[in-house]
């Protein structure tokens, strides 16, 4: 059952919270390696492990993975500096995303990523129109988004299958070998999809491996284009709420070396990305704030902290079917025992910011830190941060025992500075 932690490499979060402040994101460096080693030992070679910025694209925590070995996957000409920032190089980089702009494809054609993802004819028109203004002589690598028309197998977030706004339809597709080689200027490597997120079932995440590939090897033959590449998603879940458990990795990992080496036998040479941002992320994060009020309301406790929605949607429960609860937990225990009934909730002014909903705490007084666990992807860069105006809250990485600031939290003049005020 997933739980939060009350110390990171020995350090206790609460002394982090002090340091730093609170409401704060501490993210724990060894836990992001151990995730990343246990995909990386067990996978082919021939499998590449690319990193989804938008799990959580912090600067250090990106260039964690990179110093892990591991490829950036971005969707947006920010992501794309971030990762060449964090030291990631071109050839380790792709880029995806259904609306991409014309600015953001130059972006891609001057850096020499690895390739640009294409989710539309349009795309890849407008991008042959960019690399044939650019001075680079070589073809742009470009990638083929396809929505195979698989249902999506187990209970993630569906993306494909269904009429969706990513990628081209494979029907659409097969019957494109004429429209694809009149780009003049681009060099079609490989074939991407991408099925769903939130993965719980190691089956689902193979099956999904084993229909993408099927697919891909039926437009290449289809297309007459050669396979370089393909990328098959992934969307590996992590456990979050009571009964649910991480997926069995082991099992994962053996399923998709397995249809990699069947693969193999008829595309010998063709590399595969395996695409991860909350897996890697999820489990090493702990948002961690401070009670400002205890209080009754008609028999029922309430604990009032100074973050939450505005910074953890996911937590919230924001965008799910039904509430349940993230790893929760007091962090400077005093000993004392679990028998407090209360509902924590964060500062909005709305009756839908709850962080947790009828759990059972130790104790709790205002001042008392509480900590979110679980909580390292699609965290505030995925959360109405300026909701109330309170700010992008601090990021911590703890790295080799030590903590550092790796963003500091939104300042009076990060808010303000950029509005206007007009003569009235
Ligand atoms: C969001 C996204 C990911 C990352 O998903 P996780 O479930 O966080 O691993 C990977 N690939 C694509 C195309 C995505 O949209």
């Amino acid at each position: 059952m997933p739980h939060h932690q009350t110390r990171i490499q020995g350090l206790p979060v609460s002394g982090i919270a002090e340091e730093f402040g609170t409401p704060l994101f501490v993210y724990d460096a060894q836990s992001i390696g151990d995730d990343y080693r246990r995909l990386r030992d067990g996978l082919r070679p021939s499998v590449d492990i690319f990193y989804s910025l938008k799990a959580n694209p912090n600067i250090s925590v990106s260039a964690c993975l990179r110093s892990l070995g591991a490829g950036a996957e971005v969707s947006s000409e920010a992501e794309l500096f971030t990762a060449l920032r964090a030291g990631f190089a071109p050839e380790d980089i792709i880029f995806l995303g259904p609306g991409k702009t014309a600015r953001e494809l130059a972006a891609c054609v001057r850096a020499g990523i690895r390739a640009v993802v294409c989710e539309s004819f349009g795309e890849l028109r407008r991008l042959d129109r960019v690399a044939a203004l650019s001075d680079r002589a070589a073809r742009v690598p470009v990638m083929l988004r396809v929505n195979p028309p698989v249902p999506t197998s187990g209970s993630g977030l569906a993306m494909g299958g269904k009429p969706r706004q990513f990628g081209m339809d494979a029907d659409l597709l097969r019957g494109s070998r004429a429209e694809l080689a009149s780009l003049r200027h681009l060099r079609v490597t490989g074939i991407h999809a991408y099925l769903g997120t939130r993965f719980l079932r190691h089956e689902d995440v193979v099956h999904n491996t084993r229909a993408v590939l099927a697919v891909a090897g039926r437009l290449s033959e289809d297309l007459g284009i050669p396979l370089g590449t393909v990328d098959f998603g992934g969307g590996i879940g992590v456990a979050y709420f009571e009964h649910e458990k991480d997926p069995d990795l082991g099992a994962l990992v053996d399923g998709i070396n397995d249809a990699v080496d069947d693969f193999a036998r008829t595309h010998p040479g063709c590399r595969f990305i395996l695409e991860a941002g909350r897996h890697l992320t999820a489990a090493s994060g702990t948002y961690v704030v401070r009670v400002l009020d205890v209080k009754e309301s008609m028999g029922e406790t309430f604990v009032v902290a100074d973050g939450g929605t505005n910074h953890h949607m996911a937590a919230v429960g924001v965008g799910s079917f039904v509430r349940r609860n993230f790893p929760l937990g007091v962090l400077d225990h005093r000993g004392e025992p679990s028998t407090m009934r209360c509902t924590v909730t964060g500062p909005l002014c709305t009756p839908a910011d709850v962080l947790a909903k009828n759990v059972t705490l130790a104790a709790v007084r205002p001042g008392d830190l509480l900590g979110v666990g679980r909580s390292g992807a699609y965290g505030p860069s995925a959360s109405p941060g300026r909701f109330l105006s309170h700010g992008y809250p601090a990021e911590v990485l703890v790295h080799d025992g030590k903590a550092h600031l790796v963003r500091r939290r939104d300042t009076l003049d990060d808010l303000l500075d950029p509005q206007t005020l007009v003569e009235l």
